[in-house]
């Protein structure tokens, strides 16, 4: 077995959607960045290609390559498996906290584990979502942004 750990951060910002594990969640505000910003799924790949020894998602899907420009961050979910197959890797399991002040995030949790969980071909009780507020301190405590931390198993 290897293990894997990923971590993100997205600042968020007006006139954008918050897109969180492949689920749209209304919000006043949504995450910036160069795709759809999905910051759950962005640190479930760093977890994945920390595992397998493939660096992380800035090395293989550059900020400046106008190919991922808006991309749905499913699709990169979906490359980055690609990879694992092909290193006859397949995911065990993942854990994920997200740190956001809000939305509250509670209701929406199902949806992204069954969406994270059809990515990564897995029973959906592999797949474990939580959400905390940092009590109002730090940059996700005063919603400035929305962090993420995940931490996969791989298997040969
Ligand atoms: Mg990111």
């Amino acid at each position: 077995m290897r293990i894997g750990h990923g971590y993100d951060v997205h600042r968020l910002t007006e006139g954008r959607k918050l897109i969180l594990g492949g689920v749209e969640i209304p919000f006043e505000r949504g995450l910036d960045g160069h795709s759809d910003a999905d910051v759950l799924l962005h640190a479930v790949m760093d977890s994945l290609l920390g595992a397998a020894g493939l660096r992380d998602i800035g090395v293989l899907f550059p900020d400046n390559d106008p190919r991922y420009e808006g991309i749905s961050s499913m699709l990169l979910v979906r490359e980055v498996m690609n990879h694992l197959e092909a290193q006859k890797l397949r995911v065990g399991n993942v854990d994920v906290t997200i740190l956001a002040q809000r939305p509250k995030l509670k209701d929406y949790i199902p949806q992204m584990r069954d969406h994270l969980a059809q990515a990564l071909k897995l029973p959906a009780e592999r797949v474990n979502i939580k959400a905390t507020t940092e009590e109002g301190l730090g940059f996700t405590g005063s919603g400035e942004g929305i962090a993420c931390h995940a931490v996969c198993l791989l298997e040969e």
